[in-house]
């Protein structure tokens, strides 16, 4: 039985009409599974039962199991959705005032090994397929559904993985989530985040999804030390790119920046980054470093934090100083996969009160 969350509707025109039957009985079925929520084939009246009877022996409509929920005291929720040869995906759900944010994961583990990431210390497991990654909006959907909750507005790919690393599939999943029968989520509601793995990111930005690249340094020797990637795309190579991108201002890459104490917090490091980004169109997302028991670095004081955003402010950049949710249950940046090294959440990690982040436009 094939997964359906995997298929593309021009896939599943093609194997409908290898059926003999009409290709637009897929749009229907895009339409039932994606749009009306529905996932039951008995329930789709639209098409003939004896077609449904068929579709529902050729397909799985089954989501993700979930064996563990989390919820964080600001509001987000950690999920562990179960794949069916029993690794575990987390995908973290973050309600704001105005949108639901769900943040996926493309791989299981994550072959990039930076050094303030949990994920990267479980190593690599596997790449996950488009209909896992589908699938981790489905499961939370029809989570958020029977919990009389909002259903998701957005989504980031910002979970366990690389998604420029496991391209094939990422695109599939994009594909499937913008469909205009189905989901119909345009490039402004997906962010994918990525280490600047150029070449993928050139092939993907044709989808039209908002660019985010996990910067974290000025410098290729304090890049290199925290992202063993920059020694094979360097800054240099990611300047590149940025500066050959074309993004209208809604469209305009992000540049991600943990600050961590003492390693990239400190004024001539602000000084830096200004100095890079001048000239490219740009937004910078500051994140203040989430400690975990697993990684060796710390969070800098507010005040340090404030310093940093207000240098940049002053250099005319646009700047969001961003907490990241869920950091009481593990589900924060750079958290995701304590599981696989045995481990809670760090129960030492800050108080996460709901911070709104302070956006300041140039
Ligand atoms: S930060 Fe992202 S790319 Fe780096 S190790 Fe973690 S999951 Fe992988």
């Amino acid at each position: 039985m094939e997964e359906f969350f995997g298929l593309t509707l021009s896939r599943l025109e093609a194997q409908i009409g290898a059926l003999g039957k009409e290709k637009y009985r897929a749009r229907q079925l895009f339409r039932w599974v994606y749009n009306q929520g529905n996932l039951d084939f008995r329930e789709m009246t639209n098409i003939p039962k004896s077609l449904r009877s068929v579709f529902s022996e050729m397909f799985s409509l089954d989501t993700m199991p979930i064996a563990e929920e989390r919820s964080s005291r600001d509001g987000s929720t950690k999920l562990a959705l179960v794949t069916r040869d029993a690794h575990v995906i987390e995908v973290v759900i973050m309600p704001e005032k105005s949108r639901v944010t769900l943040c996926v994961s493309t791989q299981i583990g994550c072959r990039m090994g930076c050094r303030f990431c949990v994920t990267g210390k479980i190593g690599f497991k596997r790449n996950l397929s488009a209909a896992e990654i589908v699938g981790q909006v489905i499961t939370a959907r029809e989570y958020l559904r029977k919990a009389g909750k909002s259903p998701v507005t957005n989504i980031v790919f910002m979970g366990m993985g690389e998604p420029m690393d496991n391209i094939d599939n990422v695109a599939t999943a994009l594909d499937i989530l913008k469909d205009q029968s189905g989901l119909d989520l345009s490039y402004r509601k997906i962010t994918l985040s990525s280490v600047g793995l150029v070449d993928g990111l050139k092939t993907l930005s044709a989808k039209s999804a908002v660019i985010a690249i996990s910067l974290n340094a000025a410098d290729d020797e304090t890049r290199s030390m925290l992202m063993p990637i920059n020694r094979l795309y360097s800054i240099g190579r990611i300047m590149d790119f940025a500066r050959g991108f074309k993004g209208t201002k809604r469209t305009r890459i992000t540049f991600e920046y943990i600050l961590i104490k003492g390693v990239n917090d400190s004024l001539d490091d602000a000084k830096r980054l200004a100095d890079l980004l001048t000239g490219v169109k740009c937004k910078i997302n500051l994140i203040p470093y989430n400690p975990s028991s697993y990684t060796e670095f710390e969070r800098p004081e507010r005040g340090e934090v404030d310093r940093f955003h207000q240098y940049l402010i002053e250099r005319y950049f646009t700047v969001i100083i961003r907490d990241s949710r869920g950091q009481d249950v593990g589900g924060a940046c750079g958290q995701l996969g304590m599981g696989y090294l045995g481990g809670a959440p760090d129960p030492a990690a800050p108080d996460t009160k709901e911070t709104t982040a302070s956006e300041v436009t140039s």
